[in-house]
């Protein structure tokens, strides 16, 4: 099991049966995905001036989704 991967990123949550979330954030605009996992820091963390690198669109227009990831 990939713990250590697991632990760095507050944004994967470990759930009771040992499966864990990704938690992507989606422009609704553009359909952009920004994956926490992917970037140097979670959506939650990026500033208020943060722009969807796609469309420009402000971070307050893109929806959370979590993404259930099988062991
Ligand atoms: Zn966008």
């Amino acid at each position: 099991m990939l713990l250590k991967r697991i632990l760095k990123k507050k944004s994967e949550r470990i759930k009771d049966h040992g499966d864990f979330v990704v938690t992507i954030h989606r422009c609704k605009r553009c359909n952009y995905l920004y994956v926490d996992e992917e970037q140097k820091i979670p959506f939650e963390e990026v500033g208020d001036e943060w722009k969807c690198p796609k469309c420009r669109s402000s971070k307050k227009i893109f929806v959370e989704k979590e993404i259930p990831q099988k062991n």
